[in-house]
Order: C-alpha cells, then structure tokens, then sequence
C-alpha cells in the first residue's frame, strides 16, 4: 500500500489555563479540534515535562477527532506565551506558566512525543499571523496585530514578513510607555501600555474607583476582579464610572496606535482579544477615531484600516498552521 500523503497541519495554542489543537488542511479549513486544561488542577506546578505531554496528546485527539492518522500530519506549529527561538523551538520563559521561568525545549520535546516536525512560535505573533492569512488581516502586507485581554500583546507583519526581532522579542507592544511614572505594569515598570488599556489594568482602575466610594452598575466578583462581559453590562447600563474609565483606555490606545502608525505605515492595525471581542465594533470605532486624530500624516489616513479581528479563539491555532506547512521561521 502507498504511503498517505502528509497534507495536513496541526496548530497549536498553548496558554495559562488550556491548550487547543486544531487539525488544517492545505485550504485552511479547520477539520478536527481538541481542548484540555493546561493542567488537570490549578494546584500542580505547570512543570514542562508534563505540559509537553498533555499537549501532545491535544494533537493525537484532534488527529483522531479529524478521522485520520498521525502519518497524515506533515507538521504540527505550536505557540507558547512567551519569547521563542523559532530557529530551534526554544521558549525562553513564559510568564504564564510559573514553571517555566528557566526556559523549555519545547519544540524538540514536542517533536520527539509525535515524531513529527514541530515549529513554535510566541502566541500574539502567531495570531497576527493567523488574522493576516486568514482573518481580518487577508490581503496587507504591513499588518500591526494587537491583542487586548488581561494584558497587551502585538505582532508586526512587514513586507509579508512577521518580525520577531534579533533576540525574538520585537512586538512587545503592550510593554511601550505611554505615561511615565503611570500605573505599575505586570512587567515591574510604570506607565506601559498595558498598565492603561488592558482588560486587566480597566478591571483595575475599576477596582479602585469602587473602594473609593464611587457609585456603579458593575458587578464585582470575589477577588475584585471585572470580566469583559461584566465591562459590556455596565455600558449597556450607562454606568457613568465605566463609562468614563473605558473611554480612558480607548484615547489611550487610539493615541498609541497612532504612534505606532506614525512610525510604521502600515495598511491595517488589527484589534483583537477578549476585550475587543467583549465589546465589539463600538470599542473598535471609539479607538480609531481616536487613533486618527493623532496621525501625522492625514492624507489618505482612512485608508490605514483599523479593524476588529476575525477568527477569535481560532486565530493563533490557523497561524501555528501556517507556521507548520511553512516549516521555517520567516515566511
Ligand atoms: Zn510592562
């Protein structure tokens, strides 16, 4: 009998608290799909050894839940929260993942549990990636990927090219400063990005109005922390605190896209993650309009699309994807 030809992909989405996996065809398509926690309880130190384990077992699933063999798979792409050496599959910390602060093999350690060839990457820029060939992205050479959720992240697409930088760290975006001496980051610095226009730094800024006295519609779970859909609620109640609070966040980072505009050019800024998701196209228009009033250049400026991205949770594993079929670190 002939050999099966290895036609398809597996991408990968590693994160704090799951793992996806998702099995792609030459065309895109998602064919079968996988999900485990990360860990089977919060409890257990997010030991390397093991999460390669539980990861590789996500990819044998979702092969399996797509009716095929592991010798159908060409390549598997996986992405780990954290710097990457693409060249050799080595996360260098992920921050998220307490146990990894001294860095993993990940790629190797994944290749050797599936005996197939594995790429890895860091999350954000495989989700620019995904949202550049498959989502809202399709079609732009020069594509700013950011993604807000508990935190800030980003990825640069340039000349069809993702930029990771000489030490795999360019995209950082979230850890740009935009207000110096500002609130504390989660990095340890003040003033980033993230610290202002990030789900988590809102959910913050809530927080403290809140224990100050400040009336709300908000409900604040156990541990104070505000989750998107509870953000989205109180909006749609007029809360004048969120009110106020979101559209803090939404000049802060109009201003900030704007900046990075002024320096790049690109065709499209995509915005994406779960407070983008949460909040929709209203959240989406109110930070272009503020990123357009700031651009240097005003000629043509609504021709610099600023967009909501497209695939949701789907948009790291389709990047993983397309990092496996491409088997190499610049594409
Ligand atoms: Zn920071």
């Amino acid at each position: 009998m002939a050999k099966p030809k290895a036609d398809y992909v597996v991408g990968v989405d590693l994160g704090g608290t799951k793992i996806l996996a998702a099995v792609v065809d030459t065309q895109g398509n998602i064919v079968g799909r996988s999900k485990r926690k990360t860990l089977p309880s919060a409890a257990i130190n997010p030991d390397p050894p093991l999460v390669a384990d539980r990861i590789a077992v996500t990819v044998q699933e979702a092969v399996a839940a797509a009716k095929l063999s592991m010798a159908r798979v060409k390549a598997v792409g996986a992405s780990a929260p954290g710097p990457v050496n693409v060249d050799t599959g080595w996360v260098y910390k992920a921050a998220n993942l307490p146990g990894w602060h001294n860095g993993y093999d990940l790629g190797p350690e994944l290749s050797k549990r599936l005996q197939v060839p594995v790429v890895v990457d860091n999350d954000v820029n495989l989700g620019t990636l995904g949202e550049a060939v498959y989502g809202a992205g399709q079609g732009y050479a020069d594509l700013i990927g950011i993604f807000v959720g508990t935190g800030i992240g980003g990825g640069l697409i340039l000349g069809g090219t993702l930029r990771r930088g000489f030490r795999w760290a360019a995209g950082e975006i979230g850890h740009m400063t935009v207000a110096k001496g500002g609130p504390l980051c989660g990095c340890g610095e003040r003033g980033h990005v993230e610290a202002i226009a990030s789900r988590g730094a809102i959910s913050r800024r809530l927080g403290e109005a809140i224990a100050a006295g400040e009336p709300t519609a908000l409900m604040v779970k156990e541990g104070g922390v505000i989750a998107s859909g509870e953000i989205r609620k109180a909006l749609d109640a007029s809360d004048p605190l969120t009110q106020r609070v979101l559209l803090e966040s939404e000049e802060t980072l109009g201003i900030f896209i704007a900046s990075l505009v002024n320096l790049l050019d690109p065709q499209c800024v995509v915005l994406g993650g779960g407070l983008v998701e949460s909040l929709g196209q209203p959240y989406v228009t109110a930070v272009a309009e503020h990123a357009y009033a700031h651009f240097f250049l005003k000629d043509d400026m609504d021709k610099v699309k600023i967009v909501q991205a497209g695939l949701g949770d789907n948009a790291t594993v389709l990047g993983a994807s397309v990092l496996a079929r491409n088997l190499k670190a610049n594409i």
